[in-house]
C-alpha cells in the first residue's frame, strides 16, 4: 500500500525501512508534520502514518479525505491528537501502536526518580568542573518510601513492580483497578490520599478531559511538603503555572517530567540556536530540582522496532480488509479502542 509516512526523522526510517523489507508497502518519508497546511503533500495516498504531533484535527481529516486517503495509522499509543469524530464521519480508519515500550518508558521514569533523588544530573556538571563538594547533593532511600502510581496500566504496573524491588509500598489510583499490583502488595485508594501519603507521585495515565490538568492548585495542596512528581504519561495532566508556584513554596519538592503541555513547539527539534519564546519552560529549567528530557522515555532501540513490525501489520491489516485488533473506534458517548 502506499504510505505517506509524516514526522520523520533518520531513526524512524530506519527502523520502518527495516520492518519494511518484510511487508513491501511503497513508503514516502516526509520531515514535516501532518497538519492542515502538509496535508496535501498525501494527495494520491491511501494512508498516511503520523507520530505524536501531528495535527490530526478535523480540517486535516478533511484535506487527506478529499484527495484519497482512507487509513491513518498512529506510530504511537496516545490519540489525543486525533479528532476521531471527524475520523468516523469522513470514513478514514485509525488504528495505532498500544504498546510499544512500556518497560522503556517505566524505566525511564525511575531513571528520573533516581537522578533527582541523589542528584547524579548535578553532580555530573560539577565533577567536570574539578568540583567535588557534596553540599547540595544530599538523597534519601527509596526504601520505605511511599510511591503513589497514578493509572496502573502496562507502564504504571511495571513502574510498581520496579520500585517494590526497591522496597518501596505502592498506592494506586485507576478507575480500574489491575489485579496484577494488588498482588505486588499495590492498595487503591481516593486520589487524595494518594496525594497525602505519597513521597513519589507518578503519572501514568491517558490524556483525556477527566485527567487534563489532574495536578493542579488544588492537587498540590494537599501533597507532603517535599515530595517528587513524575509525568512520562502527556504533559497536560499537569498544570504547569501550578507545578512552579509549588516548587517555589517548597511544597513540591522534586519534578522529573519527559512531556510537557506545549511540547510541540519545542520537543524533538534541535532549537540550540534559537531563543526559546516559552517563558514557562524556560523558568522551568531554572529550577535545580527540576529534571526534563524531550519525550524521549520510549526511545528504546526494542520500542522502534516494535513500533515499525506493528504498524505495517496494521496497515496490511486493513489492506487485506482483516478486522485490525488496533483501530480505535469512536463512539457517541465514549472512544472505544479494541485493545
Ligand atoms: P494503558 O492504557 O495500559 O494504561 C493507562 C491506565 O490509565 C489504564 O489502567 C486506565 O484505566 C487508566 N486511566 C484511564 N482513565 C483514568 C483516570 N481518569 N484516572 C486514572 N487512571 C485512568 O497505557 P500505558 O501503555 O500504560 O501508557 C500510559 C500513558 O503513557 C499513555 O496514555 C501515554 O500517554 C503515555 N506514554 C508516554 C510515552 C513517552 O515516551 N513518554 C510512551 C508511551 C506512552
Amino acid at each position: 500500500m502506499k504510505v505517506a509516512v509524516f514526522s520523520t526523522k533518520a531513526y524512524d526510517r530506519q527502523f520502518l525501512a527495516a520492518a519494511n523489507s518484510q511487508q513491501q508497502h511503497d513508503l514516502v518519508f516526509f520531515e514535516p508534520r501532518l497538519n492542515q497546511d502538509t496535508a496535501i503533500l498525501a494527495s494520491g495516498f491511501p494512508a498516511v502514518c503520523v507520530f505524536v504531533h501531528d495535527q490530526v484535527d478535523a480540517s486535516t481529516l478533511k484535506i487527506l479525505a478529499a484527495n484519497g486517503t482512507r487509513l491513518v495509522a498512529l506510530r504511537c499509543a496516545g490519540f489525543n491528537n486525533v479528532d476521531l469524530k471527524a475520523a468516523a464521519e469522513l470514513g478514514i480508519t485509525i488504528v495505532r501502536v498500544p504498546a510499544y515500550s512500556p518497560y522503556g518508558v517505566a524505566e525511564h521514569a525511575v531513571g528520573l526518580i533516581l537522578s533527582l533523588n541523589r542528584k547524579i544530573h548535578r553532580a555530573h556538571n560539577r565533577i567536570r568542573e574539578g568540583n567535588f563538594s557534596l553540599d547540595g547533593l544530599l538523597g534519601f532511600n527509596l526504601n520505605d518510601r511511599t510511591v503513589g502510581i497514578i493509572g496502573t496500566g502496562k507502564i504504571g504496573l511495571i513502574l510498581g513492580q520496579i520500585m517494590k524491588g526497591f522496597g518501596c509500598h505502592l498506592l494506586a489510583y485507576d478507575v480500574y483497578q489491575n489485579p496484577e499490583l494488588e498482588a505486588l502488595g499495590g492498595k487503591y485508594v481516593e486520589l487524595s490520599e494518594l496525594f497525602a501519603k505519597s513521597d513519589i507521585i507518578s503519572l501514568h495515565c491517558p490524556l483525556i478531559p477527566e485527567t487534563h490538568h489532574l495536578i493542579d492548585e488544588e492537587a498540590i495542596a494537599q501533597m507532603k511538603p517535599g515530595m517528587m512528581i513524575i509525568n512520562t504519561s502527556r504533559g497536560a495532566l499537569i498544570d504547569t503555572q501550578a507545578v512552579i508556584e509549588g516548587l517555589k513554596s517548597g511544597n513540591i519538592g522534586y519534578l522529573g517530567v519527559d512531556v510537557y503541555e506545549q511540547e510541540s513547539e519545542l520537543f524533538f527539534e534541535d532549537l540550540s540556536g534559537e531563543i526559546i519564546q516559552d517563558d514557562i519552560f524556560q523558568r522551568l529549567t531554572t529550577f535545580p530540582n527540576v529534571l526534563i528530557t524531550g519525550h524521549q522515555a520510549f526511545f528504546t532501540a526494542e520500542a522502534l522496532s516494535n513500533i515499525a513490525d506493528t504498524t505495517f501489520a496494521n496497515i496490511t491489516d486493513f489492506e487485506q480488509k482483516r478486522p485490525c485488533p488496533h483501530e480505535i473506534s469512536h463512539q457517541p458517548q465514549s472512544v472505544v479502542s479494541k485493545q
